[in-house]
């Protein structure tokens, strides 16, 4: 009787107990144990703890008993309830183990609560009727067997000691019947087999992520009062997925089995090794010196690089490792986390290698995940701009057109050039939105321009493509969105794409170009001559005009290498009737020799650079720039 009344005890806080709710629960308390030592059936005792609790709670509670389900492994059942609504009741009868406050009374193998939010994911057998929980954990032979929850219907009723002490008693009464019972041992072994396969990976039984996690945040604890280094060691594969392609899963899990087992016989048996899903490792070493883990992260780079022979097939695998050591106050995840970032660094300094995460790392993580969050508003409010930079013809001195630049007036940190966030808004994919919002902006602007400003009438536009933008599908529509809301006639569009993207995968290029030139617009190969592509892939590629990267343009008067490849660019283009365009053009020099290899169009610091909508027209006002002919 003393095991279940420790849980009564009013203990130092303040509590709401009176004498006469401690007479009723001792009542209760004995009455119970009387049954079990009598042998009652266990429904009846199952009902008997319920019922007890639920009215020692008071008007408006229900309690449950959730128990291991011995027919369905990983499950738990509903044995008795008080208190609720039978729909209520027949609704949830089983659920998974882990799920909601049970689950983590199950796990965490303690009693734990949970306040009125996230009601409907915390408190399943009482869904949405109840507004605070708490459950406690039930055990049979040492182990976490089931729970006891209590819900409560009324909003304003907050969980109290008084109900957490009862609780906990009639858990406590309710693994006194269990353990008293016939089928203990059996719920043992279904409890302990669910315990196993919820935090084990079946492939390799290495510990999975959450018990990884689970070990890695005891030995924070436990190094908080040793003073003893923790390390993490994230161990990736390189290049995995092809192995999988190449030789089916069938090898690919095999090598994955492999690889765990060379982990395991390379630490230390206190060390946790664990698999945290594809082709992710994770080691936690307690107590060796910093020194050390990076000398064990180098013998397993090694070790896994050895020749792994199955049936016959020999395969070599190269593993790349983020260390990080835990700091004061990090929590599990955050480690975790920053070993991860260091394995990236490892494969983006080459693989089959060691990083280990240091605070500069952190900062410029820090750095990319502000901007990050910062550029996904950018669009909603309204820190974008486009600058507008002109093209001249060059016989005739006429503006032609402009190149809509993207710029971003990111508050603080002033007017951030697209050099500083197109690369991070392709890697996110946030360029697909923030493309179309330039490419409805530059169709908007110039279709204003052509409409109000005479000298500008048959004005055309250069928007810059990226390549996750032209691997869309959505591009055509929006384009052709563009066009109909401004009004823009479409060959008044360019778009340009680098030579680099339009190599990157020719066929699905030239497929994507192919059906914006449906709508009319023209396309411009930009950067042209970086790419190596050599010239013979013009032909594939449905575009109108070619931009000369400006570095041919810098040397243009002075090297004669930088001469020959323009000269031979322009009469390629012209060969295969297309327009030429030079960028870069800063120096009268330039533009002389631009003259007299007959390239038609111009661009650059010399004729005008980027220029906020409003300073364009004044700069066209104050007419045209030195070195044309107008
Ligand atoms: P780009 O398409 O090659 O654009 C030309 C860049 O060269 C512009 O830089 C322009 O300001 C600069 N420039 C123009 N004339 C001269 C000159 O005479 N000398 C020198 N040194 N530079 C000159 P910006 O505006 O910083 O843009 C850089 C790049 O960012 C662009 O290169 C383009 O690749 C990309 N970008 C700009 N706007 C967008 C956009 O809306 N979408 C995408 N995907 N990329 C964009
Ligand atoms: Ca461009
Ligand atoms: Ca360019």
């Amino acid at each position: 009787m003393g095991h279940s009344t420790d849980g009564v005890a009013p203990g130092p806080q303040p509590s709401p107990w009176t004498v006469e709710g401690l007479e009723a629960l001792m009542e209760r308390i004995s009455t119970i144990q009387q049954q079990i030592s009598h042998r009652a059936p266990t429904q009846q005792l199952f009902d008997a703890i319920t019922t007890a609790c639920a009215e020692l709670i008071g008007p408006g509670c229900i309690v449950g008993l959730r128990l291991a389900d011995e027919d369905a492994p990983g499950e738990v059942r509903l044995v008795a309830a008080s208190g609720l609504p039978a729909e209520a009741m027949f609704g949830a009868i089983s659920q998974p183990m882990e799920d909601g406050l049970a689950g983590m009374a199950f796990r965490d193998e303690a009693i734990v609560t949970r306040e009125a939010t996230h009601l409907t994911d915390a408190t399943s057998f009482v869904n949405d009727v109840t507004a605070a929980a708490l459950a406690a954990p039930v055990h049979a032979a040492g182990r976490v067997v089931g729970t006891i929850e209590l819900g409560v219907l009324r909003e304003d009723r907050h969980v109290d000691d008084r109900d957490r002490h009862l609780v906990r008693v009639f858990a406590d009464l309710a693994s006194l019947a269990l353990n008293d019972h016939d089928a203990v041992e059996s719920v043992r072994r279904v409890a302990a087999d669910m315990m196993h396969r919820t935090t084990h990976d079946p492939l390799t039984d290495l510990p999975n992520r959450s018990m990884v996690l689970d070990r890695l945040t005891f030995a924070l604890h436990r190094a908080q009062r040793t003073d003893q280094a923790v390390t993490v060691l994230f161990i990736d594969l390189d290049r995995f997925q092809t192995v999988n392609e190449v030789y089916g899963h069938g090898p690919g899990d095999d090598a994955l089995v492999e690889v765990a087992r060379r982990l395991r016989e390379a630490v230390r048996p206190a060390d946790t090794v664990g698999r945290l899903g594809g082709d992710e490792f994770v080691v936690v070493c307690e107590q060796v010196p910093e020194r050390n883990t990076i000398d064990l992260a180098e013998r397993l780079v090694e070790f896994i690089g050895e020749p792994i022979i199955l049936d016959g097939l020999e395969l070599t695998l190269t593993a790349s490792i983020g260390i990080a050591h835990a700091a004061p106050a990090e929590t599990a995840e955050e480690i975790l986390w920053n070993a991860d970032i260091a394995m990236y660094r490892a494969k983006e300094t080459g693989r089959a290698r060691v990083v280990v995460f240091d605070d500069e790392m952190r900062s410029r993580i820090m750095h990319r995940v502000d901007m990050e969050q910062a550029l996904r508003h950018a669009i909603d409010r309204g820190e974008l701009r486009l600058h507008f930079q002109p093209a001249w013809s060059l016989p005739s001195g006429t503006m032609l057109g402009c190149e809509a630049l993207l710029r971003w007036q990111r508050p603080e940190h002033g007017l951030v050039p697209p050099a500083a966030f197109v690369p991070l808004a392709e890697e996110t994919g946030l360029i697909v939105p923030i493309g179309a919002w330039v490419i409805g902006e530059a169709c908007m602007q110039v279709a204003t321009w052509r409409r109000d400003v005479p000298e500008l009438s048959s004005m055309r536009v250069s928007v810059n493509l990226a390549m996750r933008q032209l691997t869309d599908p959505g591009l055509v529509d929006v384009v052709r969105d563009a066009l109909a809301s401004s009004g823009l006639p479409a060959d008044a569009l360019w778009l340009e794409i680098t030579e680099t993207t339009a190599m990157e995968d020719v066929a699905t290029t030239a497929a994507a170009l192919a059906e914006l030139r449906g709508l009319g617009v023209r396309l411009a190969l930009d950067d042209f001559g970086t790419g190596y592509s050599s010239l013979s892939y013009l032909r594939e590629l449905p575009v109108d005009i070619v931009k000369i990267d400006r570095s041919f343009v810098i040397n243009l008067a002075t090297d004669p290498g930088s001469r020959a490849i323009v000269t031979a660019i322009v009469h390629l283009a012209r060969a295969l009737g297309l327009d030429v365009m030079a960028e870069g053009v800063e120096t009268l020099e330039q533009l002389e020799v631009l003259r007299e290899l007959d390239c038609h169009i111009i661009q650059g610091f010399l004729l005008g650079g980027p220029e906020a909508p409003e300073d364009v027209l004044r700069s066209l006002r104050s007419g045209a720039p030195a070195g044309t002919d107008a």
